[in-house]
């Protein structure tokens, strides 16, 4: 059997996922139709619309559909620099921390090099927290020029949670919007982007037991980024597109399901994490814990995120060998696999690059057992000193 440990890639759809998205298939109707099975179509989008919102402590009206946390960062991030610069030419820097994903993170620079922005980086501490003060004195620079803060909420390789209440709260005071990246977080944190006062934050199914190619763009009702592609004028005219009445029930009953189950399944990951993280340390192979580490913590890591740093190989030589095994995990970002590159976010935790090479993944989620992790552990030795006998070439 293989052990699957790379839930932060995507994680599997829930048996009663599958099973919703197939009856919501079965009936026909668009639901911009005017028709009787149009309007049953949009009755569905907009009840699944308000699970969604009552899940995240939105209100309906601002959960925006989209094709997944990819097209919601995107349209974040340009549409709301189009829109404010457009408003007032002055404002077009972005505050971005160095940790975003690359969702955030490429269309940040595709901005700047299209002369359309400039951006001011945040980097992390050592364990990869972005500092709220570091941000907001970013913002203080110059307040009048900035277009948008984005912070991402927690984080994909090293599991970070980062301190979004109190950014929002300081970009809020500054009349300055912050979006965030909460992709990986709602699974395993709570999250209220209400009471959080955020203006953007980008949701996606997949991370969650729901489907690949569904997720939202949550939009503060006074906010209006401009649109980045352009047809029905479907979802506030934000994303044009045929609304997609099946993943959007995916979506809501996915959140609905981490939402009612969070608190246990938190506390039974961190618990499976810990064991990856001390089990990995005992092994005295030179290992080390990436990001912020306390046993039985779940509020400034995420509860199913363990990353290693291995010294003295790849950590593309790890991933296969542990493939080879039946054991599946990651260097880190599931978009940046295959690229031998050292990550941005282990480098801006101030790695060296060396060092960063032997990054190694590994995220816990609904499937995941101890087995899985004694699995894992009991491989271990004999693949990191196959991967340093190849010569950790990447
Ligand atoms: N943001 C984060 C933090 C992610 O981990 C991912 C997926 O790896 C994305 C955005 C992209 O989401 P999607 O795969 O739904 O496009």
């Amino acid at each position: 059997m293989t052990v699957y440990l790379d839930h932060a890639a995507t994680t599997p759809v829930l048996p009663h996922v599958v099973e919703a998205i197939a009856e919501t298939m079965r009936a026909v109707g668009n639901p911009s139709s005017l028709h009787t099975s149009g309007r049953a179509a949009r009755a569905v989008v907009e009840d699944a619309r308000e699970r969604i919102a009552a899940c995240l402590g939105s209100r309906p009206s601002e959960i925006v559909l989209t094709s997944g946390g990819t097209e919601s960062d995107n349209i974040a991030v340009k549409g709301t620099v189009w829109a404010a610069s457009a408003q007032d030419p002055a404002r077009r820097r972005i505050v971005a921390s160095g940790v975003e994903h690359h969702a955030v993170l490429d269309p940040v620079t595709a901005l700047v090099e299209a002369g359309d922005a400039e951006v001011t980086w945040v980097e992390p501490g050592p364990c990869g927290l972005v500092a709220a003060q570091d941000v907001l004195a970013a913002v203080d620079e110059d307040p009048g020029s900035v277009a948008l803060v984005t912070v991402m909420w927690a984080n994909n390789e090293v599991g970070t949670v980062q301190d979004v209440a109190t950014i929002a709260a300081g970009c809020r005071e500054r009349g300055v919007r912050f979006h965030t990246d909460a992709v990986q977080a709602v699974a395993h944190l709570p999250v209220d982007l209400g009471a959080a006062g955020v203006d953007l934050a980008a949701v996606s199914a997949h991370k969650l037991g729901g489907p690949v190619g569904v997720g939202a763009l949550h939009v503060a009702r006074d906010l209006r980024p401009m649109p980045l592609s352009h047809g029905g004028g479907q979802e506030r005219d934000i994303r044009s597109g045929t609304l997609d009445a099946a993943g959007a029930v995916g979506l809501a009953l996915a959140l609905e399901h981490a939402v009612e189950h969070r608190a246990a399944e938190s506390a039974r990951l961190a618990a499976l994490r810990d064991r990856v993280l001390s089990g990995a340390l005992a092994l005295d192979l030179g290992i080390e814990v990436t990001g912020c580490w306390e046993p039985g913590d779940t509020t400034t890591r995420l509860a199913n995120n363990a990353h290693l740093l291995v010294p003295g190989c790849s950590g593309d030589s790890l991933l296969y060998l542990l493939d080879a095994q039946g054991i599946e995990v990651s260097t880190g970002s599931a978009c940046q696999a295959g690229v031998p590159r050292p990550s941005h976010v282990v480098l801006a935790m101030g790695y060296d690059p060396e060092v960063a090479r032997g990054s190694l993944r590994i995220s816990l989620g609904s499937t995941s057992t101890e087995d899985d992790v004694e699995r894992f552990l009991a491989a271990l030795p004999e693949v990191v000193e196959r991967a340093r006998r190849a010569g950790g070439a990447a």
